[in-house]
């Protein structure tokens, strides 16, 4: 059986280290070669809206699927008229548009921070009227990664960031800035008949808006906390009709979550469950995508997750830490870039937080 995957980043390589011993063949298309996952399948090298490459992708595929959540609709539409697609285009149409996604968590009764469309610098300003500063203004499509977003403390940043703005009427949306005791994410897999399994609760460490460090499961979470964020995703991946693996990422304040966004996608927040979980992240995408049973998604004792941004990593010093396990992409190391991640599983949290103070220090960020 051949999968078919859209983009083919590192998210593509490691669907494709958990499929083959499945037993399954991957094919790739994305517009950029010698991409990271051509080691794991073959690549088509092609643009997601030319037909022919879209054909070639298409031909012979079990299934097609997505590592990456900008891949025009109109790409899956196409692939569906051949092949079985999952997830469906129009459950990633709802998660291209910040605006569209902040309206669902309304729809479906779903916290969420404050938001408001704005179209025009008038806009702006009656909107950061009702949210008050600070505020965070947002691209409503393209962002990642904390790009293509800015935070309004007062009148004078606004007015200084307002020539450079795209205010087109489509472009932007303002959320109110959400003083939050950290953040928190849920990754869950849903077959095709509609079962529904959920990771723990992870705990998630930003750095200049990049995701540096996991802890899985999130600390001090309690059942209550885990069953509203279970609660939360049913309600989207039941509205959805969602095949395959997803994240919502949250900000946790007190009792309270609040939706930020959803991944339609494996997510980097569940990387540690290549070895931290019965189940990967991955093998349960392929599972679901191929209306196979899921697997268990127990977590085997505790880890964390360190990406490794920018520069390689000090291989010797990394694998010398026990329960270190390091994951390399094949990327070329780029300043910011996610080239690699390690994760360490321990059978017990307290010995966690040394063994990371060692990989910080191997795998500093460039
Ligand atoms: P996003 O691209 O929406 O995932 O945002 C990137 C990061 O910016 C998040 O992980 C948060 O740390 C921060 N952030 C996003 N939206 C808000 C908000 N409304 N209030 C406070 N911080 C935010």
């Amino acid at each position: 059986m051949i999968i078919g995957v859209l983009g083919a980043g590192q998210l593509g390589r490691m669907l494709g280290l958990a499929g083959i011993p499945l037993g399954l063949q991957f094919r790739f298309l994305d517009p950029e070669p010698n991409s990271p996952a051509a080691e794991v399948g073959n690549q088509i090298v092609g643009s997601y809206e030319d037909d022919d490459s879209i054909a070639r992708f298409a031909d012979g595929l079990s299934v097609a699927t997505t590592e990456f959540e900008n891949v025009p609709a109109s790409c899956l539409r196409s692939l569906a008229v051949h092949v079985p697609v999952c997830p469906s285009a129009t459950a990633l149409e709802a998660t291209q548009d910040r605006l569209i996604e902040k309206r669902l968590f309304s729809e479906l009764e779903i916290p969420t921070p404050p938001f408001l469309p704005v179209g025009t610098p008038g806009d702006l300003l009656s909107a950061l009227n009702s949210t008050g500063y600070p505020a965070v203004l947002k691209t409503r499509r393209f962002g990642y990664d904390g790009k293509g977003q800015w935070v309004l403390y007062d009148a004078g940043s606004t007015k200084s960031l307002i020539p450079s703005l795209d205010t087109s009427p489509d472009a932007l949306i303002l959320e109110g800035f959400v003083k939050f005791d950290r953040e928190l994410s849920l990754v869950a897999a849903r077959g095709r008949g509609g079962d529904i399994r959920f990771y723990p609760l992870v705990e998630n460490r930003h750095e200049r808006g990049i995701l540096r460090l996991s802890v899985a499961p999130a600390d001090g979470t309690t059942d209550v906390l885990q069953r509203t964020a279970e609660e939360y995703v049913v309600r989207i991946m039941q509205a959805l009709d969602y095949v395959g693996v997803l994240a919502v990422e949250l900000f946790q304040c007190g009792h309270r979550l609040l939706a930020n966004e959803i991944a339609p996608r494996v997510h980097n927040s569940g990387h540690w469950t290549i070895e931290g979980a019965e189940t990967s992240q991955f093998e349960n995408h392929l599972r679901a995508i191929l209306g196979l049973p899921l697997g268990s998604t127990e977590p085997r004792g505790f880890s964390a997750m360190w990406n490794v941004l920018g520069a390689p990593p000090v291989v010797n010093e990394v694998l010398a830490v026990a329960g270190a396990h390091l994951h390399l992409y094949g990327k070329e190391p780029r300043s910011g870039r996610k080239i690699g991640h390690v994760t360490l599983s321990s059978p017990d949290r307290g010995s966690l937080d040394g063994k990371l103070e060692r990989i910080r220090v191997a795998a500093p960020q460039s």
